[in-house]
């Protein structure tokens, strides 16, 4: 009997490859489509799979390997949902599961190896990181989780025996081991029909240590799995967007601050409320300063510039239009970004006249502008205020109306997909 971690043993900083056979052509799902490209939570079960390996930053190479007739289609899928990946490769597979996997091995320039099945989408970071680590420390290993049923051995239809489920474990993925081990397993035992690289590992006679997995990384085989999975997926949200701000350094804020003059001759409309006075804001829009401030602290948040470059002023399309249909443009251009406002915080400087009564219509129109966006705020996450500044300056001289806003955002709730 050998070791890994006699025969190969030590650190490696050469990196980390895993290699996701996708090769599969879907008939337990009865229907031609191959299971990797069906929908969970309105997004491929591939680009699921591959994301958690994605936020690891351990991993150097994410080599997907597909069947000959859907490389092209796999290839395009992950690089539209992943674009500015570089760790990203694609390899076409071969008749069974294991060519597949060695083709996509031997594809690999890492010197760690793991493999995970494209169909375990549910996958988990925390997963990932005790692999990266059993490799780390020069091991062959194997996920899995405990058996926790009683498990009978059954002949002819009757029990025969009850066995002795304490030393019983359900292997999942990902498994691995150094590389130099694990091509060389495969190649001394390519021809036999093994269910996964640990069987194989095996037999080779190398120690294929424990890696604790969970119960929800299931493989997908069943169309009722995907609703399994789904269903895992929507309880585990709450656990995913964190994850997402660790990545990314979340609640991001931006503030916005705008002034009109005020002129006779126009209409005095202040978060789309027409505000009864006798003089109005100058603008090319309708000059709703409170909602140009909106707009901005938004596109502050998101890092999109400013409402002058995506609205100019020179545009006639503008031209007295509704500042809430650009409050919209900007909501979904900050939605795009896989980003939602959290909250608002605005404050109107205006010596005349009373803003206080109009506040309530004002945060209503705000939120109806971002309405069809899932978790956008209500009211209730809409801080709108007023205050004068004592007759000094220019707001206190009334020659104009100042509004200041910050605004914080979050990742959005199905932000999965902007990585
Ligand atoms: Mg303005």
């Amino acid at each position: 009997m050998t070791t890994s971690r006699l025969q190969y043993g030590g650190s490696s900083s050469g990196g980390i490859a895993v290699v996701i056979p996708a090769a599969g052509t879907g008939s337990r799902m009865k229907d031609s489509l191959p299971k990797q490209f069906h929908l969970l939570e309105g997004r491929p079960l591939l680009i699921h799979t591959i994301t958690p390996f994605l936020l690891e930053t351990k991993i150097t190479e994410v080599i997907v390997v597909a069947a000959e007739e859907c490389l092209e289609k796999t290839r395009e899928l992950c690089r539209s949902a992943f674009p500015e990946e570089k760790r990203l490769r694609f390899v076409c597979g071969g008749a069974r599961r294991q060519d597949s996997v060695f083709a996509g091995l031997q594809a690999a320039k890492a010197e760690l190896l793991m493999v995970h099945d494209g169909a375990r989408p549910m996958v988990t970071s925390a997963i990932i990181k005790r692999c990266c680590r059993a490799l780390e420390e020069g091991l062959a290993f194997i996920t899995a989780i405990p058996v926790v049923d009683t498990i009978k051995r059954v002949e002819g239809g009757l029990v025969q025996t009850t066995l002795d489920r304490s030393d019983l474990f359900r292997a999942q993925t990902p498994q691995g081991a150094p590389g130099t081990v694990l091509i060389a397993a495969f190649r001394q035992f390519l021809q036999h029909d093994l269910t996964d690289e640990a069987a194989l590992l095996e037999k080779a006679g190398v120690r294929v240590h424990l890696v604790e997995g969970e119960e929800s990384n299931i493989k997908i085989t069943r169309r009722e799995d995907l609703r399994l999975a789904a269903s895992l997926l929507s309880g585990r949200k709450s656990e995913v967007v964190p994850q997402r701000a660790a990545q990314k350094t979340f609640p991001r804020i931006g503030h916005g601050i705008d002034a009109h003059r005020l002129v006779t001759g126009r209409k005095l409309i202040l978060g789309g409320v027409d505000i009864p006075f006798a003089r109005g804001l100058a603008g090319h829009s309708d000059a709703d300063v409170l909602t140009h401030a909106l707009c901005d602290a938004l596109l502050g948040a998101a890092c999109e510039g400013d409402i002058g470059k995506i609205f100019p002023d020179t545009d006639q399309r503008f031209k007295d239009i509704c500042s809430l249909s650009l409050l919209t443009e900007v909501a979904e251009r900050v939605e795009s970004k896989g980003l939602r406002l959290e909250n608002a915080d605005v404050t109107i400087v205006c010596q005349q006249p009373k803003i206080a009564p109009h506040i309530s219509e004002m945060k209503q129109n705000l939120c109806k502008s971002w309405a069809h966006l899932p978790g956008w705020p209500a009211p209730d996450r809409l801080n709108i205020k007023a205050t004068t500044e004592e007759n000094m300056g220019y707001t206190g001289r009334q020659e104009g109306i100042r509004c200041h806003a910050v605004a914080l955002v979050f990742p959005s709730d199905s932000g999965m997909t902007h990585l």
